[in-house]
């Protein structure tokens, strides 16, 4: 049997990015997975019943860092690719402004759209 791991990394190599992005039709944006989707919907609810989440020193720790330290942005771990980014630096869950490039620690990003894992192995493989 083939390994699928294996295989991305050749396909990756070899220029043939077979990565599929799933796509939500109606809202124009990649589609989450069952339990991404359960995810993001818990952390809406959890926000709309206790407040956007903060940095005080009470309740659910929003862990915010900003465009310039998020060091995996690179690879597609940032709030403009998350499903609860809303746009124009806003966030569904997260009281303070954010950007495009920042990220929280619960960043909601759908399959297919982050591809650092491969590029480490890729990395690796090329030693
Ligand atoms: S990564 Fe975090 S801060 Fe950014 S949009 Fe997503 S939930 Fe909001």
């Amino acid at each position: 049997m083939e390994n699928p791991i294996l295989k991305l990394i050749q396909d990756l190599v070899s220029g043939n990015n077979s990565i599929i992005v799933e796509m939500d039709k109606v809202k124009n944006k990649p589609k989450l997975v069952p339990e991404e989707q359960e995810l993001a919907d818990s952390l809406l609810k959890i926000a709309e019943k206790y407040g956007k989440f903060n940095e005080d020193e009470t309740g659910i720790w929003a862990g915010y860092i900003d465009a310039r330290e998020n060091e995996v942005a690179q690879i597609g771990v940032k709030c403009s690719n998350c499903a609860l980014y809303e746009g124009n630096g806003s966030c569904k869950i997260i009281a303070q402004s954010v950007e495009p490039n920042g990220r929280c620690r619960f960043a909601v990003i759908p399959d297919g759209v982050v591809n650092g894992i491969v590029d480490g192995m890729i990395k690796k493989v090329k030693k």
